[in-house]
């Protein structure tokens, strides 16, 4: 699978990033530079989320990734030279929190409008690049749904609520505000559907639920195959909607092709003139169609707990 799927790929290799620094500075390393989660060979490091776990503050050590083009080089070089130096300056820094928001707006169903679907997506990236993949896509695409329902004149039976999570990228921080509110407030979440693995040519989704659930979806394969929506495997759904698991919640992730992906994943290559506008909307009727049939035909005017 790691051959196929890059998010797989990525998934097998990002803990170096990760953990990098945590481990190393148990060890006593200077500092950690690691190669980018990539699969394309370029100039353009990926940056991402790195953590110290429960090192002591004294024991922190400065963390990189460079390009895998410089990965290369460094290796070559360093197998030449065991005893081979490397400099780094690094002028990052983290900054006191300030307030930010999740963006939130809906549709309220016709017949359980205390039933809610979720569709989102993350509004920060990055800000090596403009986050157009990372999650601009998934922003739009969430958008859509709002719009395309409105277009075609649907009413859901369930709360359509669509959800721009702030703060993902570093730590899901809406995330996680959001699930406390929803629980605070006594909400019933029935499931939802996150758009943030890019804006590529539409492939299925993977489905976080139940068996009978899954199975469920599953079987809507006949709909949706003629749509190029073959991929509809259990799996994971998406960083900002999975604080809403439940026995009875459906979470679903929107998978596009994923080959081109991280060519711009976390750098500053992600802009928009990578969003293909075609790709991206053939994404938004894709989401939009499973959130329709979910709406439909999932639950059946039954008021799911979580
Ligand atoms: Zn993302």
């Amino acid at each position: 699978d790691t051959l196929l799927n890059t998010f797989s790929a990525y998934g097998g290799c990002v803990d170096q990033r990760v953990q990098g620094a945590a481990i190393c500075g148990k060890f006593g390393a200077k500092g950690v530079i690691v190669r980018s989660m990539t699969n394309s060979i370029d100039d353009f490091p990926h940056t991402g989320t790195m953590t110290y776990n429960d090192l002591p503050r004294a024991q922190y050590i400065p963390a990189a990734a460079i390009s895998s083009k410089a990965a290369n080089a460094l290796s070559t070089d360093l197998k030449k030279n065991p005893n081979l130096k490397f400099f780094f300056k690094q002028s990052c820094q983290t900054l006191p929190d300030a307030p930010s928001y999740n963006v939130v707006g809906e549709i309220t169903g016709t017949e359980t409008p205390e039933n809610i679907f979720v569709v989102g997506g993350h509004l920060d990236s990055w800000d090596l690049g403009e986050g157009a993949h990372d999650d601009g896509t998934g922003i739009v695409q969430s958008l859509e749904v709002a719009y395309l329902f409105k277009k075609n004149k649907i009413r859901p039976k369930n709360t359509i609520r669509i959800v721009f999570f702030m703060n993902e990228e570093n730590g899901t921080r809406g995330a996680k505000k959001y699930a406390a509110l929803a629980k605070t407030n006594n909400e019933n979440h029935i499931g939802g559907i996150e758009s943030d693995a890019g804006g590529h040519t539409p492939r299925g989704f993977s489905i976080q639920a139940n068996t009978a659930n899954t199975k469920l979806l599953q079987s809507w394969k006949k709909l949706l195959g003629p749509y190029g929506l073959h991929d509809l495997d259990a799996g994971g759904s998406g960083a900002d909607i999975a604080p809403l698991q439940g026995e009875n919640v459906t979470l679903v992730g929107y998978r596009p092709d994923s080959q081109r992906y991280f060519d711009y994943h976390h750098t500053s290559r992600d802009t928009f003139d990578k969003v293909n506008k075609r790709e991206l909307a053939l994404g938004s009727a894709s989401i939009a169609s499973l959130v329709y049939l979910m709406d439909k035909y999932l639950y059946n005017n039954t008021l799911l707990k979580p």
